[in-house]
């Protein structure tokens, strides 16, 4: 393929990859959209692969590797879980910066590329420099989000003694081996302060990530997916490949945007987010995944008491949490809303921005169930209606429907935004246990007068609940 051919490949593909973004801003053409972005990374992938910058002898490798890596990735696809997305998302972002510096290092060592003047190969060496930074700190960060998210880590905030003064010291050194490295003639020379700054991003990854309680993960997730763009950008540069420097800045920029958007959801600032200690610390009661402190009485409700209310009710609104996504509840959900709407009932979804475990999470399951969009709504279009509402059916959520985070200024979630469900006349909660949610947080929600437990299984749950409808 020629150089102008390949050019306009790239080309093509760069307009795919920002359809396909515009696409995936809208449930309704989220399918197009990511068939867009799939077509626009195969045409990226011919036209690399074919272009003028692989040799013949280039070919087999590269066709083994993407043989290799597109059965990892298969394989990958079909066994992961729905509720693993966001540990494989956060795998595949430490990939990403893996690559980064890998080939910051090749690029480095490959002596055979001649710079007609020392500008350029100092411009080379900071790309290679810079490249090889985001890429580590995204790599060790991306690793301890993977521990977390799948619970290998604790969700605790590992705050060390003069923390900020620990990575503003790690800074100046990176600078200052910044310096060294550039100064250096040869690649032998240079090797030593690349090394040590590697060393240094890497545990900076690790120290960032572990001091960042569990209720701010979200945002982490969001700015590692920021990261990762950034260094397939650093990427881009250090292999002169316009395509990769484009698409990179996409990723980079709407991760970005992303992380803003999740710190405003959170009422959160993203400086304090970066700075860690927020959730999942002192005076919460339980850790991650513990059980909550009784805080008063509970009032268990069964799946005809629950069908029962269901029955009388003129509207509903269903929170859905990561509890359904647990149970695979949602097509229960969508028989028991299409039952219920055939009788008349006003009955809608609230979603909160950080419900599950990634961002979209529940809308993903709500629209694989085929439950129609215009009856799911975000929190900041339906919270004022809790009020007006006859049941609320809280599936598998918790953190995101806790009263805490507006009455309890010492509770480790103060001021998230959260679904004002005990608002409603009837509110039911269905989970297994009194565990906490993911911030390990205790929920005075389920002491509330007007709240039902509804214990077990969400989808065993529902499945009785619908047969009860049903009778
Ligand atoms: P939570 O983690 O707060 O609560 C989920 C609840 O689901 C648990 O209390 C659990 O209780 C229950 N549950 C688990 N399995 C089942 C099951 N099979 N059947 C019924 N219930 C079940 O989830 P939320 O969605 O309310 O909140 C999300 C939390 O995750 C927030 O703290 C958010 O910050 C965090 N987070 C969000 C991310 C995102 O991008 N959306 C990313 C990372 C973290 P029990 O064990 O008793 O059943």
């Amino acid at each position: 393929m020629s150089a102008s051919l390949a050019t306009v490949a790239y080309i093509g593909a760069i307009i795919l990859f920002i359809m396909s973004l515009g696409g995936l801003s809208n449930p309704e053409t989220a399918r197009r959209g990511n068939f867009l972005g799939m077509a626009g990374m195969a045409l990226a992938v011919v036209a690399t692969v074919l272009g003028p910058r692989v040799t013949a002898a280039g070919i087999p490798w590269i066709v083994g590797a993407l043989v290799v890596g597109g059965a990892i990735g298969v394989i990958a696809a079909k066994k992961v879980q729905m509720t693993q997305m966001p540990e494989l998302v956060a795998l595949m972002h430490s990939l990403v910066g893996l690559a980064a510096c890998l080939v910051g290092f090749a690029s480095y060592v490959d002596t055979s590329t001649v710079f007609p003047t020392p500008v350029e190969k100092t411009i080379h060496e900071v790309e290679i420099y810079v490249g090889i930074l985001i890429g580590a700190v995204t790599f060790s960060g991306s690793i301890v989000a993977f521990g977390k998210l799948s619970g290998r880590i604790g969700g605790k905030p590992l705050l060390l003694p003069g923390r900020h003064l620990l990575n503003l010291v790690g800074l100046l050194v990176v600078v200052y081996f910044g310096y060294v490295f550039l100064q250096s003639h040869d690649v032998n020379a240079g090797m030593l302060p690349l090394l040590v700054m590697t060393v240094i991003a890497l545990l900076f990854g690790i120290h960032m990530v572990m001091a960042i309680g569990g209720a701010d993960m979200p945002v982490v997730v969001s700015m590692l997916n920021s990261y990762s763009g950034w260094a397939a950008a650093a990427t881009g540069f250090m292999l002169s490949n316009d395509l990769l420097i484009v698409t990179g800045a996409l990723v980079g920029s709407s991760g970005a945007i992303l992380s803003y958007i999740m710190c405003r959801a959170m009422n959160r600032n993203f400086i304090s987010v970066i700075a860690g200690g927020f959730g999942g610390g002192a005076p919460a009661p339980a850790g991650a995944g513990g059980a909550a402190q009784p805080a008063g009485e509970v009032v268990p409700v069964s799946a005809a008491e629950t069908a029962e209310l269901l029955k009388e009710a003129k509207s509903v609104i269903i929170v859905p949490g990561y509890g359904m996504a647990v149970a695979q509840a949602q097509h229960t959900v969508f028989e028991i809303t299409k039952l219920l709407r055939d009788r008349g009932v006003n009955i809608r979804f609230g979603i909160h921005p950080v419900a599950g475990r990634m961002p979209g999470h529940m809308n993903v399951l709500l629209a694989e169930a085929k439950v129609p969009y215009d009856i799911v709504l975000e929190m900041d279009e339906i919270n004022e209606d809790f009020p007006a509402t006859d049941v609320t059916m809280v599936i598998g959520a918790n953190d995101i429907v806790n009263p805490a985070a507006q009455d309890d200024p010492t509770s480790p979630i103060a001021g998230m935004p959260v679904l004002e469900v005990w608002k409603a006349k009837t509110s039911i909660v269905m989970k297994r246990s009194m565990a906490s949610g993911y911030a390990g947080v205790d929920n005075p929600l389920f002491y509330k007068e007007n709240n039902r437990m509804l214990f077990g299984d969400a989808k065993k749950m529902l499945d009785e609940v619908l047969a009860a409808l049903r009778a």
